[in-house]
């Protein structure tokens, strides 16, 4: 059958190019240095034994979207919650990260619009990006003098809007807020952050902005997820009561999908009072960033060391990539290879994540593989 054909055709081409994807379950002695489970939240016994104490009051299913009845005491609670945490008047909870970018970009831009965004942002931006009508710049990585170029050649009676990763999920980085805030003043825009890997990591747990001392204001939108630092599922996006009654109205993914289940957002509410809580968890997970940094320089590898739990190695070729895997998880290290389209084309890499719960002999048996593979494989 011609569909079959297409289907096997393009794995074959897939393969042939060492870009085939797999899934893995990892056993339980498998250490994992690929999660984005930063600060050892996603399987935290607190959490558990709340959810025991609690379960017989919460559905486990929220029965509809959050416009018709699946919105429920719990979800407002939350969302009142991260209000006081990323400093808005209002935030919405949506059912993931991916949901949130598309939603959100598409439901606040026209074709009389123009955005500007980072050549390393996120999928679900890029994603968000192509369902908008508005015209769309990429400038290159944190390139302030791009970006503002890039604005001053392409006018608009539209509204103009900047669209960054907070910490780039693959580079780990931090975007150039105070830059990016004052080109946006400057030129009227908006500024969407998405700090899907700074919310819970940098600015005490509150997200990039707080890292730089930048005030939100109503021509700042932050996204954020619930599924990375905060260990749980779900996403939310952070601004004016405006911009949240708006996308009440207008995003499509708050419209036309279910509401997350108050289970899944009363584990959210529990791991969210974590992180801001337990601030232990965030400076042992830098100390020990830190550490592996100046390690793996002592051992050669060159890599740059952001201040946050996010690095890559670079290996380059695809092939290289999946044997280093395929090695590290002989030895029950798993870190997945990252590929195209993922990353550009000729930087396939590890992309290694530290987590609070490490253990420094688990870094250090990392440290030693890491060390064998660069001189022999
Ligand atoms: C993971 C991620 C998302 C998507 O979030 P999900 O909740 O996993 O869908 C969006 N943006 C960035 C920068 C991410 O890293």
């Amino acid at each position: 059958m011609k569909f079959n054909e297409y289907l096997k055709n393009s794995l074959n081409q897939i393969k042939e190019k060492n870009l085939y994807r797999e899934r893995f379950i990892l056993d339980k002695n498998i250490i994992n240095f690929c999660s984005n489970d930063y600060l050892g939240l996603k399987d935290n016994e607190y959490t558990k034994q709340k959810l025991k104490e609690f379960i017989k009051d919460l559905p486990v299913g929220s029965g509809a979207s959050a416009l018709v009845s699946g919105y429920y005491e719990i979800q407002k609670k939350l969302e009142q919650n991260l209000s006081n945490l990323k400093d808005t008047e209002s935030s919405i909870v949506v059912g993931t990260g991916y949901m949130a970018n598309i939603g959100l970009i598409s439901a606040i831009t026209t074709e009389e619009d123009i955005i500007f965004s980072d050549e390393y942002n996120h999928a679900s931006i890029i994603d968000g990006i192509r369902l908008s009508k508005a015209k769309k710049f990429i400038y290159k990585h944190k390139d302030i003098e791009d970006l503002e170029n890039k604005i001053k050649e392409n006018k608009t009676k539209g509204n103009i809007f900047i669209i960054t990763d907070g910490v780039f999920s693959m580079e780990g980085d931090i975007a150039p807020l105070k830059e990016l805030y004052q080109i946006a003043k400057i030129y009227d825009a908006v500024l969407i952050i998405d700090d899907a890997h700074a919310t819970g990591v940098i600015g005490n747990g509150k997200g990039s902005l707080f890292e730089f001392n930048i005030k939100p204001d109503e021509n700042i939108i932050q996204v954020g997820t619930l599924s990375k630092a905060i260990g749980s599922f779900g996403a939310f996006i952070s601004g004016s009561k405006l911009l949240i009654d708006f996308l009440v109205n207008k995003a499509r993914p708050v419209i036309f999908s279910t509401a997350l289940s108050p289970v899944q957002n009363f584990i959210s509410l529990i791991n969210l009072g974590i992180m801001q809580k337990e601030e232990f968890r965030r400076k042992e997970l830098f100390e020990k960033s830190k550490y592996f940094a100046s390690r793996l320089k002592e051992i050669g590898f060159n890599i740059e060391f952001h201040n946050t739990p996010i690095f890559s190695i670079i290996l380059k070729d695809e092939k290289k990539a999946l044997i280093w895997r395929d090695y590290l998880l002989k030895n029950n290290i798993f870190i997945q290879a990252i590929r195209p389209p993922t990353v550009p084309i000729g930087s396939s890499r590890l992309r290694i994540t530290i987590s609070y719960s490490h253990k420094y002999e688990d870094i250090d048996k990392l440290l030693d593989i890491l060390s064998f593979m660069k001189e022999n494989l």
